[in-house]
């Protein structure tokens, strides 16, 4: 263990807790925070605490927001009649991105996955069917291509195709196994055009 004051070894420490971030670049890391500005240094904690707290998620479709309502589910000009069902929020922004597409998001949080002890209580599906109403005329399963994307979707249509609502897949111009988040523009668009009914 490199010989670091505890404060030092305790920054090391927590940004290493951090996706992709080893004890290397956590060295690095720390070593450059150390070399900033103090005032630089109290923004970006800030900016920390504050993403985290001042960000709820929508109590409609589970999207980021620092209001009760998310900026689509507020926005009258979305078509609330057709609901796209992602499982991250991060999905929305690739969907945004294809600026094609004008219904309204449900966001899963996940996927229903029995071998990780995820069942579909464990995912926001209780929200979404509490959306189904005369008013919605299309729900679009926007799972990723994988074995838990396929299962979550298949078990959403069977929960909501009864109710006489169209249920349809997106198109797998995506990759089995592959990620939406990272799918380009045109290949998301031919997917959402390409979708099937289940
Ligand atoms: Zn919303």
């Amino acid at each position: 263990m490199e010989n670091y004051t505890a404060p030092i070894t305790k920054l090391i420490e927590e940004l290493s807790k951090l996706p992709g971030i080893g004890r290397k670049s956590a060295q690095r890391l720390a070593f450059h925070i150390l070399d900033m500005k103090g005032s630089d240094v109290v923004e970006l904690a800030k900016a920390i605490v504050n993403a985290k707290k001042y960000t709820k998620h929508c109590k409609q479709c589970g999207n980021l927001t620092e209001g009760e309502l998310c900026s689509i589910c507020n926005n009258t000009k979305r078509d609330a009649s057709t609901i796209c069902v992602v499982e991250d929020v991060r999905d929305i922004a690739a969907m945004e991105r294809t600026k094609e597409y004008k219904g309204v998001y449900h966001v899963l949080h996940g996927t229903i996955s029995p071998l990780d002890g995820i069942g579909p209580d464990d995912i926001n599906i209780k929200n979404l069917v509490s959306r189904m109403n005369s008013d919605v005329k299309e729900v679009i399963l926007a799972t990723n291509p994988t074995i838990e994307g396929e299962a979550t979707a298949v078990y959403i249509s069977r929960l909501i195709k009864p109710m006489g609502i169209k249920v349809t897949r997106i198109a797998h111009g995506i990759p089995v196994g592959g990620d939406i988040e990272y799918a380009d523009e045109v290949t998301l668009m031919r997917a959402m055009e390409g979708r099937r009914e289940m």
